[in-house]
């Protein structure tokens, strides 16, 4: 091996951030579970306080276990630094109201999270930070969308749950141009799957909750990106908001990463094989799936995605009391939103994920009455399968 060869990612996924010497030994890293670090002399606190001194305060500002977990992150995402929080969307809110100020423009891809759209229409209405969308689909017509005031691109692809993909080196490229910083939720694919930072955008966001977790028993967040930006969001919108990740629930999702490619391939694997099976099945009308051959921008996708990733759409040719039916009739898979779970689950976007978002809009962003999202799990395709047939078969 030579040298200076950097360990692969599913080796970093296990080590790094962490050595076992710095923590007396310790394989896994330990949950510092405290509030407050002590200062052995009144002067070692005042320099603490003042930046001379490295070392702990109060775990809001920093922990040793919350720590590892950024490092990870940061090194996963080929960031500069990272930052955890309690929430996909604490994450969301620190970066945004960090990102701008009254009179800026966001500028958003076409279909976002709902409570990310909730998050703007508050910044608009209280803070007068405006937003609108874009198909952010080709080079005129980003431009033709960019503003005066534009600030800030916030991108989500594959677009959830349509699974349109966007292409990040393209957005990137324009937007740098601009001097308009380019975030990516990248919960969907994880950095196993897509580095948006690599391809020119500043800044990543997940919910941890969902992949990078991967076991649907834990809430989080994670931001990374280059030192300077990370460094101003954590002594602003993180230190004074406060929406920090308890020192358990970052050691959770640092188990969950020892996994993430091991899983991340399963869950692409399972979801490739549904995506054939379901597309030739007489009751589906269409199948929504970035992993898709046929799809006009596959060429663009594998240009950035490694995978398709595990989550697919399908639309059931029929009426919206034939979904209901369908989806009473499973009998393995868990009726439940979330994603990125061990156990496959299936939810209806009309009338749960994005029932906040008003019906015309919602059908112009393609979300049917009879369209499900299926988060491909890791139970063995076979029996997925089977589940979903006879739910078919049913109407
Ligand atoms: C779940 C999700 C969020 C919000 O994350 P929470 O951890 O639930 O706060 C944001 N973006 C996407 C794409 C998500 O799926």
């Amino acid at each position: 091996m030579k040298k200076d060869r950097k360990p692969q990612f599913e080796t970093m996924a296990i080590h790094a951030g962490y050595s076992p010497k710095n923590h007396h030994d310790s394989l896994t890293p330990p949950i510092y579970q405290t509030s407050t670090f002590t200062f052995s002399t009144m002067e070692q606190g005042a320099r603490r306080f003042a930046g001379m001194e490295d070392g702990y305060i109060y775990s809001r500002l920093s922990n040793p276990t919350v720590e590892v977990l950024e490092e990870r992150m940061a090194i996963l995402e080929e960031g500069e630094a990272a930052l955890a929080f309690g929430s996909g969307m604490a994450a969301v809110s620190a970066t945004l109201i960090g990102l701008t100020k009254k009179n800026d423009h966001i500028l958003c891809s076409k279909g976002l999270y709902g409570c990310t759209y909730g998050l703007l229409q508050l910044l608009k209405e209280k803070y007068q930070i405006n937003y609108s969308f874009s198909e952010l689909s080709a080079a005129d017509e980003i431009l033709s969308n960019i503003q005066e005031n534009t600030t800030c691109i916030y991108i989500e692809t594959p677009i959830n749950p349509t699974m349109k993909v966007i292409d990040l080196a393209l957005v990137a490229r324009i937007a740098k141009e601009k001097g308009i910083k380019v975030v990516v939720d990248n919960t969907f694919l994880t950095p196993y799957l897509q580095k948006p930072l690599t391809l020119g955008c500043d800044l990543v966001i997940h919910s941890g909750t969902k992949y990078i977790g991967g076991h649907g028993d834990v809430i989080a967040g994670i931001i990374v990106g280059s030192q300077e930006i990370i460094d101003y969001l954590k002594r602003t919108t993180q230190k004074d908001i406060g929406g920090i990740i308890s020192p358990f629930d970052a050691w959770l999702l640092l188990r969950g990463i020892k996994t993430l490619a091991v899983r991340m391939d399963r869950h692409c694997e399972n979801a490739e094989k549904l995506h054939a099976l379901l597309k030739n099945h007489p009751k589906i009308k269409a199948v929504y799936y970035p992993g898709d051959k046929g799809h006009p921008d596959f060429k663009m996708m594998t240009r950035q995605m490694k995978k398709g990733g595990g989550v697919l759409s399908f639309e059931i040719d029929g009426t919206y009391e034939d979904a209901v039916k369908f989806v009473n009739a499973l009998k393995l898979i868990p009726i439940a939103v979330s994603l990125g779970d061990a156990e496959t689950l299936i939810q209806h976007p009309a009338s749960m994920t994005h029932s906040s978002v008003p019906e015309e809009a919602r059908l112009k962003m393609g979300i049917s009455n009879q369209l499900l999202r299926l988060s491909v799990g890791l139970e063995a395709w076979e029996d997925i399968w089977e589940d979903l047939k006879q739910a078919l078969d049913s109407l």
